[in-house]
């Protein structure tokens, strides 16, 4: 089909404000966030009503027309961007951003897919109320993306992932047909879960519309605490101490190497360590507190002794604003590491106990392959989710970079599924683990994905070369 043609299909769609075909501009588009991939889509288009993704859906599955969904694009694994060059169009959900209804005796919050987490957040703060999965990425991501990832962040501890945390969906499948389950009922066990397989299907199954949320009444308080651990033992063995103590609070525990300091003070985002000794290991923990602040602190004191012994030193914000800046360090690590240049990315989860025999092989063995390289795992340790990065030395050529890269996600890879973990813990696959989803999943799992596909989808329209080659 001729692009001209295309193009004024879609302008008659989604009108002439709603539709961009420069090259130039579509760059900002067709770019991943970590820039590893960066094919050429045919054009933008940004529908702003559920009609109008309706009717782009169906005119592309006539013409045979690919689409990639996107929302913030901040996406880790290249599932938001192109796979191939000139032959898709990218479904911006930027302009589908309404906040619809707030439900406070059901506890539901409707809103339109493409609302950015964090409006969606503050929009319930100012109303006393709280939606609770936060990630660094929150003020760029949109809610339709965090469905479709799965996003998990660092307060799935208590909270779980996005899939825990919606109630109902309205989706576009590759047909075009609309499919609305949108009772705010928590209990309905009315034949299959079809939210459940949209969530995490990476676009490739439906395109999200409407997104009705489970919302929490806002915590009174929060209480942060941060704790240095003279070695990764100690930190294990202290985290089960307080998730004991705390488990109905416990909302996040992120653990920082203190390689983490150096990074975001080399790079400017943060002016000093907040500890004067500096130890290996750090948790940020937070509470959420339904009680006063002041009573709770008095607990926490007279508690402190039973968690003593394994803490080497712990800072209490003693301001707002203190606390802020410690949650602000947390959130500006993936974008200053991002600066080192030759870095490894893996998102895994280790089961708790396993973690410290997989971080002593995985060091290790890692060392082998380039003494020079700079270890940097962190993240949510609550969960077993860490991201087990590293930096590699900036003199390796580009080409030994890439082998090295390529090396390195194997060994960890297979080292993490002997551990009975997992090699994808919350960015999902998009285009970058597509190998590794076909080495570790069985073949029957895979049929059955395939199959589902099919289903949704089966002219292969939606999101095509990422999870898995349809
Ligand atoms: C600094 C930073 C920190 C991050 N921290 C975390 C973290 O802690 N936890 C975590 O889980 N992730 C994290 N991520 C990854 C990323 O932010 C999440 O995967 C997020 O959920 C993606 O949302 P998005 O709107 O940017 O989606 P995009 O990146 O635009 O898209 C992601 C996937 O969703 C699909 N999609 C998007 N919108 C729709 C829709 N409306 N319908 C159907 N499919 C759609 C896309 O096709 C793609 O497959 C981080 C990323 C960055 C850059």
């Amino acid at each position: 089909m001729k692009t001209n043609q295309l193009f004024n299909d879609l302008t008659q769609i989604v009108g002439k404000k709603n539709i961009i075909t420069n090259t130039e501009n579509l760059k900002k588009y067709n770019n991943d966030w970590r820039g590893f991939y960066n094919n050429k889509s045919l054009c933008v288009v940004f529908p702003d009503n559920s009609n109008m993704i309706k009717k782009i859906v169906k005119y592309c599955c006539k013409k045979n027309i690919k689409i990639v969904p996107q929302g913030g694009n901040t996406s880790l694994t290249g599932a938001s961007v192109p796979t191939y060059n000139d032959k898709e169009i990218i479904i911006n959900f930027s302009k589908l951003n309404k906040i619809l209804e707030i439900d406070k005796s059901n506890l539901t919050i409707l809103v339109e897919s493409g609302s950015i987490l964090a409006n969606i957040k503050e929009y319930l703060d100012k109303e006393d109320y709280y939606f609770p999965i936060d990630l660094s990425s929150s003020g760029s991501c949109m809610i339709g993306g965090n469905i479709a990832t799965n996003a998990g962040g660092i307060n799935a501890l208590k909270y779980g992932s996005m899939k825990e945390n919606i109630i109902g969906l309205e989706i576009v499948t590759g047909d075009g047909l609309v499919l609305s389950s949108l009772s705010k009922m928590k209990k309905n066990n009315t034949g299959y879960d079809l939210k459940s397989i949209i969530c995490n299907s990476e676009g490739t199954l439906g395109l999200i519309t409407k997104v009705l949320l489970k919302i929490f009444p806002k915590p009174h308080n929060n209480f942060t605490f941060f704790v240095a651990y003279k070695d990764l033992k100690t930190c294990i063995k202290s985290f089960n101490q307080i998730r004991e103590l705390y488990y109905d609070k416990l909302e996040s525990a992120e653990l920082i190497p203190n390689l983490s300091f150096e990074i975001c003070i080399k790079n400017n985002f943060l002016k000093k360590h907040f500890f004067e000794k500096k130890m290996p290991w750090y948790v940020i923990y937070r509470l959420n507190l339904y009680e006063d602040k002041t009573l709770f602190q008095d607990i926490f004191e007279k508690n402190f002794e039973l968690i003593n012994n394994n803490v080497n030193d712990i800072l209490i914000p003693n301001s707002i604003n203190q606390e802020k800046k410690i949650w602000k360090f947390r959130d500006d690590l993936v974008e200053a590491y991002k600066i080192e240049g030759k870095i490894v990315t893996n998102d895994i989860s280790i089961p708790l106990d396993k973690m410290i025999d997989f971080f002593n092989i995985a060091k290790k063995n890692i060392k082998k392959i380039n003494s020079k390289i700079k270890l940097h795992p962190f993240g949510h340790i609550g969960d077993g989710n860490i991201h087990y990065n590293m930096i590699l030395p900036n003199d390796v050529s580009n080409g030994t970079y890439l082998k090295l890269r390529n090396k390195i996600y194997s060994y960890v890879n297979e080292l993490v599924e002997e551990f009975g973990g997992s090699f994808s813990a919350e960015h999902g696959i998009g285009q970058i683990k597509k190998n590794s989803l076909l080495k570790f999943k069985s073949k029957n799992e895979i049929d059955i994905m395939k199959k589902l596909k099919k289903v949704f989808d089966p002219k292969n329209i939606l999101n095509p070369g990422k999870i898995f080659d349809a």
